[in-house]
């Protein structure tokens, strides 16, 4: 008889305002939350499955009622569930990411839990305080995004979405409302790379401080060319989903964006951290629209990062839980508690 129980949830999270970028509009998501208990500590995790990586919450459910009633018997650390998961998916037939993620997240709380010390502390971080993060101003009208912006005066470098028929007219009318640094995230929205270049040549004179995914993953060979064109440090994220060969991506990318729901794991994720800088390649923990339980976990992966963008859980209506907290300054850090950090409302 196994003493552990895994229990899981769909639950809807509505936004506080509709999110668009430039593949589409979203006013709620659904994402699965699970706990993993052993009658004495209950560690929680999270799915936020992303349509862009084939992934719903109807697969990442699918996915975790296949886990047999025995899966953590005799797991010892994060590496040997992150293999385990994988072992599973192989049989499964379907590799789910973002549950692998909220799996070995909830198991990675219990287990900090269980040793009632902080996860940053047990994997040895050097402080529970990462770097500032970006907030990001969805696409919307004109006045709109610079209504947004001024609403988010206290945030101290903004990510704009971009990647539409409108992309200077909306940095033009951004830059008539704020001065601050803005990362740009072009979401694959530049389909040529005379378009790329275009929008980057008038980018770099507008106080831009990188820019993300500028043309689709696919159109490698262009990327390629527009590293070496690019007066800004480039992106990776829909070109990077935690497999590719970090050499590869630095012949196009200067930075790599990576995220839990994509790499599927905390364990492999660290692992992609300390081999990025061989590699010249700086790592931005980024996110989903995602609650405090899964962006505590991508906070404690910042700790080791140069970038964050993190704010997923600011663009919620209904946070279920507390526990990644931003500094005066918008630096991610981490409560002193237990596991990962989190507790549920
Ligand atoms: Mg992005």
């Amino acid at each position: 008889m196994s003493h552990f129980k895994l229990h899981f949830k769909t639950v809807d999270l509505k936004l506080d305002q509709p999110f668009t970028i430039s593949r589409g509009t979203k006013e709620t998501v659904s994402n699965v939350f699970v706990e993993v208990t052993d009658g004495t500590y209950t560690g929680y995790g999270e799915a936020a499955p992303n349509t862009r990586y084939n992934e719903d919450a109807e697969k990442v459910t699918h996915f975790l009622g296949s886990l047999p009633d025995n899966f953590f018997e005799e797991v010892k650390t994060g590496e040997e569930l992150a293999e385990k998961l994988d072992e599973h998916s192989r049989v499964f037939g379907q590799l789910v990411q973002s549950a692998h993620a909220a799996v070995e997240m909830a198991w990675l709380d219990w287990w900090g839990k269980s040793r009632q010390q902080p996860l940053w502390k047990l994997w040895g971080a050097p402080s529970s305080t990462g770097p500032v993060t970006s907030y990001t101003i969805g696409l919307d009208e004109i006045d709109v995004m610079q209504a947004k912006v001024e609403a988010a005066d206290e945030y101290p470098i903004y990510k704009v979405k971009l990647g539409t028929e409108r992309d200077r007219e909306i940095i033009e009318a951004l830059r008539e409302v704020t001065d601050k640094p803005i990362r740009v995230d072009a979401n694959e929205g530049w389909t040529t790379l005379n378009q790329a270049k275009e929008m980057i040549r008038f980018l770099a004179e507008q106080n831009i401080e990188l820019i993300e995914q500028p043309m689709p993953a696919r159109m490698i060979d262009d990327l390629r060319k527009l590293k070496k064109f690019s007066p800004l440090p480039l992106c990776a994220d829909e070109s990077f989903t935690g497999s590719e060969s970090l050499e590869e991506i630095s012949g196009a990318f200067d930075i790599i964006n990576i995220k839990l729901m994509k790499t599927g794991s905390l364990v492999k994720a660290k692992k992609v951290i300390d081999k990025a800088s061989a590699n010249d390649l700086q790592v931005m923990i980024g996110c989903m629209i995602e609650s405090s339980v899964a962006n505590t976990a991508g906070a404690l992966l910042s700790l080791w990062c140069k970038y964050t963008d993190l704010d997923g859980h600011l663009l919620i209506r209904d946070d279920p839980a507390d526990g990644l907290l931003l500094t005066k300054g918008k630096k991610i850090t981490i409560p002193d508690r237990p596991g990962l950090g989190v507790v549920m409302k």
